[in-house]
C-alpha cells in the first residue's frame, strides 16, 4: 500500500485512491528507466502533501503580501540557504512552478521579445524551452540553434561559437534533456562572454549529479542556472533559478511579480527536504552510483550490438538509435513497457523519421538506483532490453510479458520510497 497510508483519500475519494494504489504498484514493479524520473524519499512525500498547501504567499519572505507567514518565511529560507550550500551559488529563488516556468524567468530577466537567443535545438538533445518552435520560446523570440556533430553526436563547439558570433543573441543556452555527455561550461562562458550574452545553463537533468559532484558544476561559469528538482535531485516537482549576486535582483524580479503568483509552499518545504538530502554525504555515492550504473548499462548494451548516440555516457542518460534493429522507437517503447521496462521513445541526431514516430529510445538511472540497483544488475537489464526489443520487432506479447515477471521478481528484493506490501 501508498506509504504514506491514505486512508481518508480511500473513504472520501474511492476511485481517486484506488488509482493512486495501483499507481505507487506499478512504480514497484517496474524498471523506471525514464531519465528524468525518480523516487522521492517519504520525508520529501510528507512535506509534498502537508497543510503548507493551504497557505499563500506573494512575495519573498519578510517582503509577503499576505499575513501569516511565521512559518513559510523560515520554510522559503532554509530551501534558499540550502540551495546556495549545495550548488556553491551566491543567489537562489526556490519559488519556480516547475522547469519550464523557471526559464520562461530567464527570457522575461534577460531578454525582450524578438530579441536573439540561442538554445540547442529539439532534436538533438535541447528543450522545447531554449526556443524550439512551437513554444512560446521560439515564437516570442528570435531563436537561432545548434546541434550535435553528426560523426561524434557530441556538441560541436566551433558550431556554437560560429554561430553566436554571426546572430549575437542576448541569451545562450546551454543544457538539454537528451545530452548523454558532460557540458562544457567552461566554453559555453568563454563564447557567451565573447558575444556579450547572458549564459543560462538549464541543469534539469542533472542536478543531483552536480550536487554529488558526479558531473562539473556551472556555478562561476553560467551568469544564471536553472533546475527542475525533480529528476536526479530527486526532490519535488518543481524548479530553482541561480544566479551571480548581479542578477540576484533580476531573477526575483522576472519570478515575482513578473510571471507568477504565490509559491507552492508545500513545494518549497519538499525542496528544502530534499537539498538536506543532498547535502548529506551518501548524496555524493548515490550521484556516483548513477553515473556508475549508466556506463555499465552503456557498456552491456554495446556488447549486444546496441548503436548508442554518442557511444556512450558520461552521466545518467543513454540514447539508443534503434536504426539498425529493425524496429521503430515509439513500438519499441510500447513492447518495452510491457516487458515491465519503462522508457520513453526519443528522436536521435539527424533523425529521418518523423519527430512523433523517431529512431530512438532515451533511457536513464536515476529512479533504479535509488530502488539500489548496482552495476552487477546492468547486464541483466541490457539482456532484458535486447529481448524485449527482439520480441518487439516479433510481437511475441508472451514473451514480453515473461520478462516483465522476471523483473518484478528481481525488484520485489529493492524497497521502494511511497510503497510497501500490505502487512
Ligand atoms: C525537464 C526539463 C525542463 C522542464 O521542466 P518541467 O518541470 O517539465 O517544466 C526544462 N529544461 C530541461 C533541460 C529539462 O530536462
Amino acid at each position: 500500500m501508498h506509504q504514506p497510508a491514505i486512508p481518508h483519500l480511500h473513504a472520501a475519494d474511492p476511485d481517486i485512491a484506488r488509482l493512486v494504489e495501483a499507481e505507487a504498484r506499478r512504480q514497484f514493479d517496474k524498471a523506471r528507466l525514464i531519465a528524468s524520473e525518480n523516487y522521492v524519499s517519504p520525508a520529501v512525500l510528507e512535506a509534498t502533501g502537508s497543510v503548507l498547501t493551504n497557505k499563500y504567499s506573494e512575495g519573498y519572505c519578510g517582503r509577503r503580501y499576505y499575513e501569516g507567514q511565521q512559518n513559510v518565511d523560515p520554510i522559503e529560507t532554509l530551501a534558499v540557504e540550502r540551495a546556495k550550500g549545495v550548488f556553491g551559488a551566491a543567489h537562489a529563488n526556490v519559488q519556480p512552478y516547475s522547469g519550464s516556468p523557471a526559464n520562461l524567468a530567464v527570457y522575461l530577466a534577460f531578454a525582450e521579445p524578438g530579441d536573439t537567443v540561442m538554445g540547442m535545438s529539439l532534436p538533438m538533445g535541447g528543450h522545447l524551452t531554449h526556443g524550439w518552435s512551437v513554444s512560446a520560446t521560439g515564437r516570442w523570440f528570435t531563436s537561432v540553434r545548434y546541434g550535435v556533430r553528426a560523426d561524434t553526436g557530441r556538441i560541436d563547439l566551433d558550431e556554437v561559437r560560429d554561430l553566436a558570433r554571426r546572430e549575437r543573441p542576448k541569451i545562450i543556452w546551454c543544457g538539454g534533456t537528451a545530452v548523454p555527455r558532460t557540458i562544457d561550461f567552461p566554453a559555453f562562458a568563454e563564447i557567451a562572454r565573447e558575444v556579450g550574452a547572458v549564459l543560462a545553463a538549464d541543469v534539469a537533468h542533472i542536478a543531483g549529479l552536480i550536487a554529488g559532484g558526479a558531473h562539473p558544476s556551472p556555478v562561476g561559469h553560467a551568469d544564471v542556472i536553472t533546475t527542475t528538482t525533480h529528476k536526479t535531485l530527486r526532490g519535488p516537482r518543481g524548479a530553482m533559478i541561480m544566479s551571480t549576486a548581479e542578477h540576484a535582483a533580476a531573477v526575483d524580479k522576472a519570478v515575482f511579480p513578473g510571471l507568477q503568483g504565490g509559491p507552492h509552499n508545500h513545494t518549497t518545504a519538499g525542496i528544502a527536504v530534499a537539498l538536506k538530502e543532498a547535502a548529506d554525504p551518501g548524496f555524493g555515492a548515490y550521484a556516483h552510483q548513477i553515473v556508475a550504473n549508466a556506463a555499465a548499462l552503456a557498456t552491456a548494451l554495446l556488447e549486444r550490438g546496441f548503436d548508442l548516440v554518442s557511444g556512450g555516457t558520461d552521466n545518467h542518460l543513454i540514447l539508443i538509435d534503434l536504426t539498425s534493429r529493425g524496429v521503430a522507437g515509439k513500438p519499441a517503447a510500447r513492447a518495452l513497457d510491457r516487458a515491465g521496462i519503462e522508457l520513453n521513445h526519443n528522436t536521435v541526431p539527424f533523425d529521418p523519421r518523423k519527430p512523433f514516430d523517431p529512431s530512438g529510445l532515451r533511457l536513464g538511472t536515476a529512479a533504479i538506483t535509488t530502488r539500489g540497483l548496482t552495476e552487477r544488475h546492468m547486464p541483466h537489464l541490457a539482456a532484458w532490453i535486447d529481448e524485449a526489443v527482439q520480441a518487439a520487432a516479433k510481437q511475441d506479447e508472451a514473451r514480453l510479458d515473461g520478462i516483465a515477471a522476471e523483473i518484478r521478481e528481481l525488484l520485489a528484493a529493492f524497497p521502494m520510497p511511497g510503497w510497501a506490501p500490505t502487512p
